[in-house]
């Protein structure tokens, strides 16, 4: 089936890096790609075989779309869930618009972690003046979410007081939103499960991750990174979330390990979810250089129908993300001095193809393998001052 003569088509919904690295791996595999993206110059578009230039709603476009490939999925969670629901009258489509539809919303989100009886962050719905007033103290000092299209830290107010919490609301247009009790975090961490259409469910290992400005820096993988007990825990967490969905496809689930010693993770249990996302994950790319199957190869094998197999974990691995910061801003559209950092031992470029670099945003990562964590973490380093 697989580089036989008849083409097999594999669309994407989105022409982000995601949607990028998944057609890479599809490429590789022997499929032909088709992504669903306005931008001309969207990184996925221009490396498919075919680009499909309209909006996610237009009916031409998703037609043409559904024409050309045979199954067909997300790579941003705000792909409009009516579109998939479109697509899926002539298509496979994986994951499912009931599934992208939770993710897209927190509130909904929360309630099918609660459902699947893990728990997360004490919390309270917010999209009447009655539900704001009617917030327990409880739950202040807390961090109140718009529970729609918030990501990278964007969308959320931190709040101490009742009155604080008011005015954030109201600065937020009093669209509907959760509020979290903010919680004390020993560390952040994820896990990427794949599932099949016949239930069958593989992780890769968990990730540390560490956020700057709301916006992931760095992530850490290599074995022991966190007690077993709790890795086994949040692996298991992140299988039940996929499996109460019926979920087929690539889903990250994030967590919050809490500082028990602190009175605010009282009765929590230590591990509380934050929140999911319906596609291969920002903390899943180190997989593509340290594990023998990437986060996107199991998006392709999840769609294809092909076999899942537990991935291996080959080299302790940090991801580093490059952000446009570190891109020269004199105007002279140089680049920063990879020269330097590809003569580190066990570094692996991966950059987007975007054409302008600007702050906070994500141009590309970088991988680095190593013989052992304090190995790599060395080069990290290195890599992390020649970059500034
Ligand atoms: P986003 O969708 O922008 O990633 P998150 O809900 O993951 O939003 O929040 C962004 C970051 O804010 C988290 O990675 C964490 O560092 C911090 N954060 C979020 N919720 C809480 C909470 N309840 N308690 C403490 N910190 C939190
Ligand atoms: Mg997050």
């Amino acid at each position: 089936m697989l580089g036989g003569a008849k083409e097999i088509t594999l669309g994407v919904m989105g022409g982000g890096q995601l949607g990028r690295m998944f057609v890479h791996a599809a490429q590789r595999m022997g499929f032909f790609t088709a992504v669903l993206d306005p931008d001309p110059h969207s990184p996925a578009g221009r490396v498919s075989h075919h680009h499909i230039q309209t909006s996610y709603t237009d009916p031409d476009g998703l037609a043409r779309l559904a024409q050309v490939a045979q199954a067909i999925t997300t790579e941003f969670e705000n792909v409009p869930a009516p579109a998939l629901a479109t697509l899926a009258h002539s298509r496979p489509v994986a994951p499912a618009a009931a599934s992208v539809a939770i993710a897209q919303d927190r509130a909904a989100e929360k309630a099918h972690f609660v459902r699947c009886g893990v728990p997360c962050a004490p919390y309270a719905v917010i999209e009447t003046a009655e539900q704001l007033a009617a917030v327990p103290a409880s739950l202040l000092p807390g961090i109140l979410k718009t529970a729609r299209m918030g990501y990278d830290g964007k969308g959320q107010a931190r709040v101490r007081t009742h009155d604080e919490l008011v005015q954030a609301w109201s600065a937020m247009q009093m669209v509907p939103c959760v509020l979290e009790k903010m919680l004390p975090l020993q560390l952040e961490c994820s896990v990427i499960v794949a599932r099949g259409s016949d239930g069958s469910c593989v992780n890769l290992p968990l990730q540390r991750n560490l956020h700057r400005d709301g916006i992931l820096a760095v992530t850490e993988v290599y074995a022991g990174n966190v007690p077993e007990a709790l890795e086994a825990r949040a692996i298991a967490a992140a299988k039940s979330i996929a499996q109460g969905l019926d979920y087929v496809g690539v889903l990250c689930v994030e967590f919050f390990v809490l500082d028990e010693a602190d009175p605010a993770a009282a009765g929590l249990g230590g591990l509380v979810v934050n929140e999911m996302a319906p596609r291969p994950h920002n903390s899943g790319h180190y997989s593509m250089d340290a594990c023998d199957v990437s986060q996107f190869e199991l998006q392709v094998r999840t769609l294809a129908h092909l076999p899942l197999v537990q991935p291996r974990q080959h080299s302790p691995a940090i991801m580093l993300n490059l952000l446009g910061d570190i891109w020269p801003e004199d105007g002279s559209g140089g680049v920063p001095p990879w020269n330097d950092v590809l003569a580190l031992p066990g570094t692996h470029l991966h950059l987007y193809g975007k054409l302008k670099a600007s702050r906070g945003r994500k141009m590309g990562h970088l991988n680095i393998t190593g013989p052992s964590i304090e190995a790599v973490r060395s080069t990290a380093l290195q890599a992390a001052q020649i970059l500034g």
